[in-house]
């Protein structure tokens, strides 16, 4: 998807109030009433229906007239909401090439007002996972909150809390900077995906490093569960940084050893095939099996010494709660393959909540809307302004 940052020029506090009001409304309405918008985001003589227009036009939202007359968010307009609160907290000031599309998100480089460029990750779930989310339905019908949006941002929130807590305990990951939505901005790692280097002076090394970080985190508690050469990034002196850490889990979950032992088989696997190491693949499931192996030892999640208790206190401190890790588990689990073809095209109607205006919501709006947040003191009648890109207050 194009994120197209030119249409931010364009864009006045009134279009981002209203684009604000259909966020609240989406807390508990997968389409918002056009009616429960307007009254959300207070606009003078019926001015919230011509900035509809505008939105509308520029593809921030979706009209949905199928039940009744009423708007949805588009990943864009989630995307420059994000992209908004980031500006107004003095994270980056301009959003430039995408430099990475992952299977559920996208990347762009950012730049900070003195010049350093960051990245920033787009958590887009529901591009793969949407049918099997959909088969979640049961849980999902008791949820009256549950929605995309939901999703992408506990996405963002538990790859933020993880890379936080990884780099507190000295593990090659990017700096974790800040997160917002369905949006995480981290330091940009200079390097290539594993998976797309060829050759490397000291393979060897490369391979012992990066298997020594799955014991490490392990011995802290965790396992990565998508360690692979598409999530290990390694620069021109060999240096190993990993990424992506949304699919996490603790070593106390249920099929740990599992996880454990499938990152650390695609570890092997990639050396040898890649690199001509030389060593077996662990091909017994028993824990006591001899390995048929060089010099190379198979590492055994049976013999993981834990260190620390390392996810409750740092994770919690990071914003991310045992009740975030369970909802999100539900639904990016290990289930989710074999729910992929059941229940495809189930009617999203099902899951709307009756059509009634919310006095929460417009509460709640008032008291975090757009305009008021933290560090955004611009008056209301000024345009956000983006000159080559870049967004400025
Ligand atoms: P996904 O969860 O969708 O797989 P990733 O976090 O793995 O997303 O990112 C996808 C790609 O984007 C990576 O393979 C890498 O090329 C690039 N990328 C991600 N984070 C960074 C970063 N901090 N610095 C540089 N490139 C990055
Ligand atoms: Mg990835």
């Amino acid at each position: 998807m194009k994120l197209d940052v030119d249409v931010l020029r364009y864009l006045s506090k009134d279009d981002f109030r209203v684009l604000t009001a259909v966020e609240m409304g989406m807390r508990n309405h997968e389409v918002v009433p056009s009616e429960l918008i307007d009254r959300i985001a207070c606009l003078k003589h019926g001015g919230t229906y011509k900035v509809l227009k505008n939105l509308l036009k520029h593809k921030l939202l979706h009209h949905d007239s199928s039940k009744y007359d009423g708007f949805r968010l588009t990943y864009l307009g989630y995307d420059f909401l994000a992209i908004k609160t980031m500006v107004n907290r003095g994270i980056f000031t301009g959003v430039g090439r995408q430099i990475g599309v992952g299977k559920e998100s996208d990347i762009f480089e950012v730049v900070k007002e003195d010049g350093t460029v960051l990245a920033m990750k787009l958590h887009r779930l529901g591009r793969v996972s949407f049918r099997a989310v959909k088969s979640k339905r049961d849980y999902l019908r008791h949820r009256s909150s549950y929605n995309w949006l939901y999703l992408s941002r506990l996405a963002a929130l538990k790859e933020f809390a993880f890379m936080k807590a990884l780099e507190e305990h000295g593990f090659p990951v990017p700096n974790a900077v800040d997160c917002n939505r369905h949006c995480v901005v981290m330091s940009l790692v200079r390097g290539y995906p594993l998976v797309q280097v060829k050759q490397l002076q000291n393979p060897g090394t490369a391979f012992e490093t990066i298997l020594g970080l799955v014991v490490r985190m392990a011995e802290h508690g965790l396992i990565h569960c998508d360690f692979n050469e598409f999530n290990i990034m390694i620069d021109d002196d060999e240096k190993i940084t990993m990424i992506d850490f949304p699919q996490m889990v603790s070593v106390s979950h249920r099929n740990a050893k599992m996880y454990f032992d499938r990152d650390v088989e695609c570890i092997f696997k990639f050396f040898k095939k890649r690199f001509n190491l030389s060593f077996e693949e662990n091909e017994d499931e028993s824990d006591d099996s001899e390995i048929d192996s060089d010099e190379v030892c198979w590492p055994r999640f049976s013999e993981i010494k834990k260190v620390s208790g390392f996810l409750d206190k740092e994770l919690a401190a990071s914003g991310f709660t045992g009740k975030d890790q369970e909802d999100f588990e539900r639904f990016i689990g290990e289930d989710v393959q074999e729910d992929s073809d059941s229940d495809s095209e189930g009617t999203e109607d099902e899951e709307y909540i009756a059509d009634s205006t919310n006095e929460s919501d417009i509460k709640d709006f008032d008291s975090k809307c757009l305009l008021k947040e933290e560090g955004d003191n611009t008056p209301e009648h000024e345009h956000g302004q983006i000159e080559h890109g870049v967004v400025e207050e």
